[in-house]
């Protein structure tokens, strides 16, 4: 699986096949490079267990160096000297290269993460709406002027944080890069990216492409390995401006900690146990389509899954009838057979979905419906079976934290004011749906259910690139995509200007 191109012009290129002490991932100051002691990590398909490559063991000196090159084209006219339009028409570039790219860009992250080919496809159109969206943004950031004593002139600009990084998770590696990365370089930072040991190929292969365009050295700067080590380095490195974390709340914790030492502004996403509120006047049968789509994506690895699905009591019994029907023709399979479902990301993570459910069992919490593994799935695939519970105690483990996996827990509740108090009964708030034709409720449920997101009669598991995303309470703080992430990746400078009337 070699990640070079036709007509590359780089010198190296990450290629997968090549033997381990040759692999070079760490990108740094526009050459990819080994780790100094050729340290590597494996990296394993999902689907069967194959051995798909390797990746460099970056540790904190390869960070420190990452740092310094972004902080170098910080003060290169390369990178500093470019306008806000010439930054837009990198992304733009680099937009259209991951289009022509996108169908060697999904089967890399196909393998990498499991994920069915179509999802895989899906996340390669994303990225490039990333791409294209802060592109075309990057020179629409307009300052402001404010009206001051006579005699004055107050102009706001927004600047640049300087070196940002980036530590992304596994689940949807380009997408995240693309949400990432792209607001920060069209505020003209310097990136230093950190991707997930679990799951990184298209990350490094979109990276060469960005050089190939035009990005110029430092711009970006990406260090494989372990989260405990670059990972930990990173958001304790005192050179940086910003760090962005998307992951599980212990690590975000822990990174938020890290950067605090040197007063380092943190954006975190920390997933959640987001609830879509069904009342009986809906249409309980698209309300059960998106319900079912939006636990099963990415096998329930997704950070605003609708992990929770809140039922009006007296219609509680017909939905879950709905519900046991989707389930029974859901499919798994490898990525080739584009199922509906591919296995998790790894043994760990494969081990705490099955604790929660064979605990949810030991605790005799019913099961609404559940689809039997197919007999040809390869043995070493992590495969888990769907499975949907209901009613689930609100006080169960199951109802409370986030499983990133296959799990949905259903609940049902008594009137508006029950629903509210159900939606709002959790440590998290990153995304929230209700379903219902009255429009007065749909206004009160969007003021009063705590979440990053509101859906009503729809839910769109994070929503559209243009759509400001993040979390309340413990699903994080700070707002990515959209327009908001431009304000996200940089700093109002205020200059007081007193010239006389
Ligand atoms: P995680 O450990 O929080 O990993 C997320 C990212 O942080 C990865 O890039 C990881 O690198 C890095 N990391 C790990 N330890 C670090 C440290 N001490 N300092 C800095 N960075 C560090 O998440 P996980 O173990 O993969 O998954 C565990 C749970 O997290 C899941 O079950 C799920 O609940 C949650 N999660 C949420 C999201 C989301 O989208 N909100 C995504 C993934 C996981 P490495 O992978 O290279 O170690
Ligand atoms: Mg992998």
């Amino acid at each position: 699986m070699s990640l070079s191109s036709p007509g590359s012009p780089s010198a190296v290129t990450p290629n997968f096949e090549l033997q381990p002490e040759s692999v070079a991932t760490l990108l740094i100051a526009g050459q990819w490079r080994a780790a100094p002691d050729g340290a590597v990590l494996p990296m394993h398909a999902p689907a069967d267990g194959r051995l798909i490559g390797h990746i460099s063991r970056g540790g904190a000196a390869e960070v420190d160096a990452a740092v310094q090159a972004a902080q170098a084209a910080l003060a290169s006219p390369a990178w500093a000297g470019l306008s806000a339009a010439q930054r837009g028409r990198l992304l733009m570039a680099l937009s259209r290269r991951v289009q022509e790219e996108a169908e060697r860009l999904a089967w890399l992250e196909a393998h990498d993460t499991g994920k069915p080919i179509g999802l895989a496809r899906a996340d390669m159109q994303v990225l490039a709406r990333y791409l294209e969206f802060y592109g075309g943004a990057a020179d629409k950031v307009h300052g402001e002027v404010i009206p001051f004593e006579p005699g004055y002139t107050v102009t706001l600009t927004r600047e640049p944080l300087g070196v940002t990084a980036h530590i992304i998770p596994w689940n949807y590696p380009a997408q995240m890069f693309g949400r990432s990365i792209a607001p920060a370089l069209a505020m003209g930072n310097a990136v230093v990216l950190k991707p997930s040991e679990d799951a990184c190929l298209s990350c490094l292969a979109v990276t060469q492409l960005a050089l190939e365009v035009g990005f110029p050295a430092g711009s970006i700067n990406v260090v494989t390995g372990l989260g405990a080590e670059a990972g930990a380095a990173l958001s304790a490195h005192p050179g940086i401006g910003l760090v962005t974390f998307t992951g599980s709340s212990e690590v975000g914790a822990l990174v938020q900690g890290a950067a605090a030492r040197h007063h380092v502004p943190v954006t975190l996403e920390l997933g959640g146990k987001s609830p879509q509120i069904v009342f009986a006047d809906a249409d309980l049968e698209r309300a059960a389509d998106a319900v079912v789509r939006g636990i099963v994506q990415n096998a329930g690895q997704t950070c605003s899954a609708g992990s929770r699905v809140l039922v009006e009591k007296s219609a509680f019994p017909a939905f879950a009838d709905m519900l046991a029907r989707r389930f029974a023709t859901l499919r798994m399979g490898v990525p080739e057979t584009n199922a509906d479902l591919g296995p998790l990301i790894n043994a760990p993570q494969r081990q705490r979905v099955q604790r929660f459910v064979a605990q949810a069992r030991a605790d005799g919490v019913p099961v609404i419906a559940e689809t039997p593994l197919a007999a040809d799935l390869p043995a070493q695939g992590l495969f888990v079976s769907p499975i949907a519970f209901g009613p689930v105690p609100p006080q169960h483990a199951l109802a409370r934290e986030e499983v990133f996996g296959p799990v949905l827990c259903a609940m049902p509740f008594e009137d508006e004011a029950d629903a509210v108090r159900l939606a709002n009964d959790t440590d998290f708030g990153l995304v929230a749906a209700v379903w219902t034709r009255d429009g007065d409720r749909q206004a009160r449920l969007a003021r009063r259910v705590q979440s990053g997101q509101f859906f009503i009669n729809c839910y769109g598991a994070g929503g559209g690139v243009e759509l400001p995303f993040g979390g309340t309470k413990r699903s994080g703080h700070g707002r990515e995509k959209g327009m908001a992430a431009l304000d996200e990746m940089s700093v109002t400078k205020t200059v007081v200007h007193f010239h006389g009337q």
